[in-house]
């Protein structure tokens, strides 16, 4: 019988190669930025190992806005560089996960006594940096044009430029490339920390990691070792290696989730108050959210919430730029806070600092990559592999295939998405599947739908919802166990169906159905599975209001 590699079985086979065998690369953090580096060194034929300390996007990589984006707003620092790549790489993640990685129209709205010839020469430059189609490039709205499309927002605004950018769920393509890469070979496990570097005169000979499910240590053998723990970059490296040269400065975000009823809109708008306070509001299935504050952050990096203070800033941005919609703090669904792991630099504020990322070498040999943006993982990627050529003495030539291998879920047949989803949309509805439920499907994963189709030929039970009025299937838990190393309720509520921060009530109804299905599979005890709906209720209170 083959072995899937994220099954509980994979899992376990993977931390025993890692125990046994030596690595050219070993790569600590499952956040997008290892995960993606993961998949492109074992595209290249590097024999590679992966672990992460709690989930595949724990951390930042599932607190984000979930953007795809060019990044226009770095063409005022000048950042051009920056802008290109990320505009660019807007059409790879596109191709190859076209089921992953949505289009979203964008709106930027003109104010009057802003620049209309300011806003034209931006939106020119940046489509030609991007190398826009006609279809992706930006064309510019009347005041009567915005007027009909967001009647809300507020005046008075002379117009808006439209142009084309995508949204994704951060945790599940981080999540696919870690898949991607253990089905490409490489031993990849969660759950699994780094404790302890080992270095033997002045020189990195190894690591230490621990099995959090048995609590067993044990060696892990690499010629490199690649430090990609985002926020955590400086702290891993208190674990046995010389701390960095410069310090990370981690500045924190916080977005607020409101129904699509109560704040109307198709697409994404950027936001600008009377005040000045600029965000944005973006449109995900029946939600808007709306972000983000950007504020250095002190507190510890496990699980950052959202505090009071930036949820009412954030609100109140929300308010004056729609403020016949009478938005209230009892609107907000779920709120959340992800850590920007910026690099430091003097004088400059979070806003202001750069999304650049640095590969830093420290002098027993540990590579750490810090920074960075979600939408640039690949060649951020790209450059780590450099460093990690040069230490390995290997050649890495044009041996580049990130481009090329869809994602898991992303090979539609050869259909483009429009129609993929269609043809796959009638045949959920015709097994008796929701409309709601089956373009939630659809949207997260791709061909993999098929895995749930499959087992609701095996029995029907498993196209049932987790609950009623959730939209999500019972198969998708029984997924989760099987193929994608879901060990805990939260990983599963949080990270690969969204349901904690995308649900009316973060998924609460369906939390007893999905702790059963999970405790007989993975074998917890009744009182595992109680401390399992615990935890987890405690993190859904995170996400909350403040009070
Ligand atoms: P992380 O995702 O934090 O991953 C680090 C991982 O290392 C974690 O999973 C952690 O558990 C693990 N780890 C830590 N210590 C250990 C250990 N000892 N052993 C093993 N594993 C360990 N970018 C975009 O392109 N588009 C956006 O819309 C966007 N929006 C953003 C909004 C906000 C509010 C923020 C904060 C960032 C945003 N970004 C965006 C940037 C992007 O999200 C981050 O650059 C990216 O997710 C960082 O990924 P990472 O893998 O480097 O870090």
């Amino acid at each position: 019988m083959v072995i899937h590699p994220f099954s509980p079985e994979g899992r376990r086979t993977a931390l025993g190669r890692m125990a046994q065998e030596e690595f050219d690369l070993l790569i600590i953090g499952g956040g997008i930025t290892g995960s993606g580096l993961a998949r492109d060194a074992v595209l290249r034929g590097l024999k590679v190992a992966l672990v992460e300390k709690v989930d595949f996007a724990y951390g930042t990589s599932s607190r984000s806005s979930k953007l795809v984006h060019g990044g226009i707003r770095y063409l005022a620092y000048g950042d051009v560089g920056l802008v290109r790549e990320s505009a660019r790489e807007r059409k790879v993640l596109r191709s190859i996960a076209p089921h992953l990685v949505h289009p979203l129209p964008f709106l930027f709205p003109v104010h009057k006594g802003e620049s209309l010839t300011k806003f034209r020469t931006g939106f020119w430059m940046f489509d030609k940096l991007a190398g826009a189609t006609p279809e992706e490039g930006h064309r510019f709205l009347g005041t009567e044009a915005l007027q009909a499309k967001v009647p809300a927002l507020r005046g008075p605004a002379i117009g808006a430029v439209e142009y084309g950018e995508y949204i994704t769920d951060d945790a599940r393509l981080t999540l696919e490339n870690a898949l991607s890469a253990a089905q490409h070979g490489a031993p990849v496990a969660n759950h699994a920390p780094l404790v302890e570097f080992l270095v033997r005169d002045g020189k990195l000979t190894g690591t230490r990691v621990r099995d959090e499910f048995t609590g067993e240590a044990f060696d892990v053998r690499a010629r490199v070792v690649v430090n990609a723990t985002g926020p955590w970059a400086e702290e891993t490296m208190h674990l046995g290696v010389t701390p960095p040269p410069k310090h990370l400065m981690p500045s924190k975000g916080v977005h607020l989730l409101f129904p699509a009823d109560r704040l109307p809109l198709e697409g994404a708008i950027a936001l600008k108050s009377p005040s000045g306070r600029e965000g944005f509001a973006i449109r995900r299935w029946d939600f808007v959210y709306v972000g983000t504050s950007d504020e250095a952050y002190q507190g510890g990096l496990d699980r950052p919430t959202a505090d009071r203070a930036a949820v009412l800033d954030v609100l109140r941005m929300a308010q004056d730029c729609f403020p016949s919609l009478g938005l209230k703090e009892g609107d907000i669904v779920s709120t959340w806070a992800g850590l920007r792991p910026l690099i430091g630099e003097e004088g400059r504020s979070p806003r202001d600092t750069s999304r650049h990322d640095e590969v830093w070498r420290s002098p027993e040999g540990l590579l750490t990559i810090a920074g960075g943006k979600l939408t640039t993982y690949r060649p951020m990627a790209d450059r780590v592999m450099e460093h990690v050529a040069r230490e390995l003495g290997y050649d890495l030539g044009d041996n580049h295939r990130t481009a090329e291998v869809p994602l898991p879920g992303g090979n539609l047949g050869g259909t483009d998405f429009i129609a993929f989803r269609r043809d796959r949309m009638a045949e959920l509805l015709q097994r008796g599947i929701s409309e709601r439920t089956a373009e939630r499907i659809t949207w997260l994963y791709g061909n993999r739908v098929r895995e749930l189709l499959a087992m609701g030929d095996e029995d029907a039970e498993w196209l049932q919802p987790l609950a009623d009025g959730v939209p999500a299937v019972r198969g998708e838990v029984r997924l989760a166990i099987e193929r994608e190393m879901a060990g805990s309720l939260v990983d599963f509520m949080d990270r690969r169906s969204a349901l904690l921060i995308f649900s009316d009530d973060h998924g609460l109804s369906a939390v007893e159905t999905v702790s059963r299905l999970m405790a007989g599979s993975l074998g917890w005890s009744e009182e595992d599975r109680q401390a399992q709906v615990e935890e987890y209720r405690t993190i859904a209170a995170g996400h909350n209001v403040p009070t």
